[in-house]
């Protein structure tokens, strides 16, 4: 019998028991709680039909949302120093970062690639909540760089989607220079003329909120977005004082001033490729109007060519 119970029995029951329903097949919006169902959810871009909750995500599903037919090219980023400080907390800071390239296949919190983005070439940096909670350290900073010398190059429009908790502690204050490095990057592009477009993701804090996320030439955010410094919570144990409702989110700063916009998922890739339609097109006009005028300035030149060149140098569409 001992046979039959411990051996058999258990190896049927193996084949005859229907296996449960996967975990992931269901997920729990954090925010209503309603149980949605992972196909429903992955159609409508990781927010919940039931409350638009925006659930983070990470950088190559928004890559692939943003970017024309999904196509992109990912650069490959300079290697940085590998914890230069020999940091421990309560773990080794070396492990830490090698569970994180575990867990989500990627050398650090930030990709950068560069495709088409309606029609118009783009830079799209993303940084990754999910590695390290997106922290800029020096990896994050020399990311930052790159995209801007890539954008440089390219005369493209660079895009950063942020989401960090901040400065990586574990790099101490080598963490804390990329902050004017990245606003050094930043400061290139405006010189260069070229728009420098941050989209802030949920949630963006600390060090990244300081420096080259409140950057932007034109700064969007997703719907309910946690954007601060400081937490609600740290401010509250520090001011002794009940918040107002909404306090940090991405709604009450669009109403106080810190945002130009607040845009669904849905719409963003189209709200993107027309801001850059926008700007490409006006840069279109300023050099049509730059022939024009040049063609004005030498209508001897004009004359002895003839009537032919004419209608090619002063029309405009
Ligand atoms: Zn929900």
């Amino acid at each position: 019998m001992n046979w039959l119970t411990n051996k058999v029995l258990p190896k049927i029951r193996k084949l005859t028991t229907i296996k449960d329903t996967p975990d992931n097949l269901w997920i729990k919006c954090p925010s209503c709680g309603q149980m949605l169902f992972h196909n429903d959810l992955a159609t409508n871009l990781n927010v919940c039909n039931h409350c638009e909750h925006h659930m983070r995500i990470g950088p190559k599903e928004r890559l692939s949302q943003l970017f024309d037919d999904s196509k992109y090219n990912v650069i490959e980023l300079p290697d940085v120093q590998v914890d230069p400080l020999k940091f421990r907390d309560s773990k080794k800071y070396t492990d830490r970062l090698k569970d994180a390239r575990n867990k989500t296949g990627d050398k650090d919190a930030m990709i950068v690639a560069h495709g088409k983005l309606g029609g118009n070439s783009a830079v799209i940096g993303v940084q990754n909540f999910s590695f390290m909670g997106g922290s800029l350290g020096m990896a994050v900073g020399e990311a930052i760089v790159a995209a801007s010398k890539l954008a440089i190059l390219q005369k493209a429009p660079l895009i950063l989607l942020t989401a960090a908790g901040g400065a990586r502690m574990q790099e101490g204050i080598l963490s804390l220079m990329q902050m004017p490095r990245t606003t050094v990057a930043v400061q290139r592009l405006k010189e260069a003329k070229l728009p420098f477009i941050v989209v802030l993701t949920d949630p963006t804090t600390g060090g990244v909120t300081a420096s080259y996320a409140m950057l932007g030439d034109i700064q969007i955010s997703e719907p309910g977005a946690l954007i601060c410094f400081a937490g609600p919570r740290v401010i509250e144990e520090t001011i002794r004082e009940i918040l107002p409702e909404g306090f940090q989110r991405a709604e009450f700063l669009l109403e106080k001033g810190m945002l130009d916009m607040v845009v669904h998922r849905q719409e963003l890739k189209g709200t993107l490729s027309r801001i850059i339609d926008l700007i490409a097109n006006k840069k279109r006009t300023e050099q049509d109007t730059a022939i024009e005028e040049s063609a004005i300035d030498t209508p001897a030149v004009l004359d002895k060519k003839g009537d032919e060149s004419e209608p090619e140098s002063t029309g405009t569409e």
